[in-house]
């Protein structure tokens, strides 16, 4: 193995990791720790940022020591994080004024409906792509101005800083002298206006958040600044940045308008490439920026499905149906359909496209012949479903028709709901030989800022696929499939659908 390097830091909601890349795109060696929850109210999730932080500092040491490689062979070191996760922090000091509220917090809900209730909603769709909500920074930031004491104070006279994870691990590596992010993080604020490419004074002046604690915006692949030869021994350039979402389509390769990836985690991740065109969704899809390189802003289109690998868990845990999520791959291909079973895992109602958080889960079309692998199976094709659902409203908002999807994630594995997956959207799906998607979206970032790959070219021709899944069904089967499930999702909405 030989250089030149390329460390990307995952500063994820569980975990920390550093993965080490060589010049072809290839692992090299990965060093992790968990990421401790803190839940001090019921619906509130917050983290330490001083643990974040020295856990960064142990896994990138510990990447290297284990991998034989110096710090001298590393070219440059990417960044990608957690995404909307808000820290405040004194610019003097470095000691945060309270610990990150992490975006699945609601801690600031109250905010957000004060604003709506201020008619801020279409302002912030028009500006940020954003739907209000307190997922996104800027109503954690309000409240840690409003609850937290003398904040509002400090942060008038400039004595503190905000930042989401990535800017709070840049200002921390390069010792408290840059203080930027990449667009792609600023977009996920509700701050940044994603069209003039700046912070929204408009805005900031509705929301009450000064304008002082704010970083530099920056593209995702620049060298940002130099780590402080404390750190690693000698100085490395920091040289690119994203939201882990984001990163992880530049990881994907999905450079061309119309490409498309899907995490299959507890639940999904789409992000859709729509290239120099941000797309306003009508189907309550946020319009985000992917990245920026040099003066090129590519946006995308993002939409979630909020219970993917969490329903296989529910059937293990709860159910007692399964002993292992790895199971139900062949209890599923056990039987030749499911019977005419449906399975809607509303949970917690159903997001993008229908938007129904009153409607709940239901297993339809049951008969005494039904099955435990039919059920398993319904499950698995449920997640398809709801990918799909959220696809078509891509394309129908894009204008653009889907070529292929790329996916990664935990359930991803699952190559019957790959399969299935492929079937019921009637294009390919290919997953990536390397499973580290966030991660190498990073490290492109990065290594693109420093030469180690020249152009997006480049980096495409390093991206390489273990398996292709191609659509076996024939259409009219598809269809007919498709339209079950679209009765299915009928019958559990509180109102019609659209
Ligand atoms: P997250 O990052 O959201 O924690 P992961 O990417 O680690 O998720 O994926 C874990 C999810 O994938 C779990 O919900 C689990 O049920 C599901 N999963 C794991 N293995 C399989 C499998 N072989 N088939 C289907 N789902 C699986």
């Amino acid at each position: 193995m030989s250089g030149p390097w390329v460390i990307a830091i995952d500063q994820g909601t569980t975990s920390t990791r550093a993965v080490l890349f060589d010049a072809r795109g290839q692992v090299a060696g990965l060093a992790f720790r968990p990421v401790q929850q803190h839940y001090p109210e019921p619906g509130w999730v917050e983290h330490d940022v001083e643990e974040i932080w020295l856990g960064v500092i142990d896994v990138v040491t510990q990447v290297l020591r284990d991998a034989g490689v110096t710090p001298g062979e590393v070219a440059a070191i990417g960044i990608t994080n957690q995404r909307e996760t808000t820290v405040l922090w004194e610019r003097a000091t470095g000691r945060p004024v309270h610990r990150a509220l992490v975006w699945q917090s609601r801690q600031s809900a109250a905010i957000c409906d004060q604003w709506r209730q201020q008619g801020l909603e279409v302002a912030v769709k028009a500006k940020t792509g954003l739907v209000l909500d307190p997922y996104f920074s800027a109503s954690k930031i309000r409240w840690l101005l409003d609850c937290v004491p003398g904040v509002r104070d400090r942060a008038e006279r400039g004595e503190l800083l905000f930042g989401t994870i990535d800017t709070w691990l840049i200002w921390k590596l390069t010792g408290g002298r840059v203080h930027v992010t990449d667009c792609s993080n600023a977009a996920r604020t509700m701050l940044y206006n994603i069209h003039e490419q700046r912070w929204d004074e408009q805005l900031l002046q509705a929301f009450g958040i000064p304008a002082g604690i704010l970083p530099e915006v920056r593209s995702s692949s620049e060298v940002y600044g130099y780590t402080s030869a404390a750190w690693f021994g000698r100085p490395l350039p920091i040289a690119g940045a994203a939201g882990d979402q984001q990163a992880a389509l530049f990881g994907q390769a999905c450079f061309q308008p119309g490409m498309a990836k899907n995490t299959y985690g507890t639940g999904c991740f789409l992000l859709m490439n729509t290239g120099e065109r941000p797309v306003a969704s009508e189907h309550g899809l946020v319009t985000t920026i992917a990245w920026k390189l040099g003066q090129r802003v590519c946006y995308a289109l993002e939409g979630s499905v909020f219970v993917a690998g969490a329903v296989l868990q529910w059937l293990r845990d709860e159910l007692g149906l399964l002993a292992t999520a790895a199971e139900s791959e062949a209890l599923a291909l056990s039987v030749p359909s499911t019977g005419g079973v449906y399975m809607v895992p509303a949970f917690t109602g159903l997001g993008a496209p229908f938007w129904d958080m009153q409607a709940r889960g239901a297993i339809l079309g049951i008969t005494r012949g039904t099955t435990r692998a039919h059920v398993v199976r319904a499950a698995l094709e449920s997640v398809a479903y709801q990918s799909r659902d959220v696809l078509d409203a891509m394309e129908a908002d894009a204008g653009v028709r889907l070529e292929r999807l790329r996916v990664d994630g935990g359930a991803s594995i699952n190559r019957f709901l790959m399969q299935f997956q492929a079937d019921i959207l009637g294009v390919p799906v290919e997953r990536p030989e390397v499973h580290e998607t966030t991660a190498l979206g990073a490290a492109f970032l990065a290594g693109l800022a420093v030469g180690v790959w020249d152009n997006e070219d480049a980096i495409s021709a390093n991206w390489r696929r273990t398996a292709r899944f191609d659509p076996a069904m024939d259409g009219t089967a598809r269809e007919r499939l498709y339209a079950g499930w679209r009765d299915a999702v009928s019958r559990i909405l509180t109102r019609p659908m659209r």
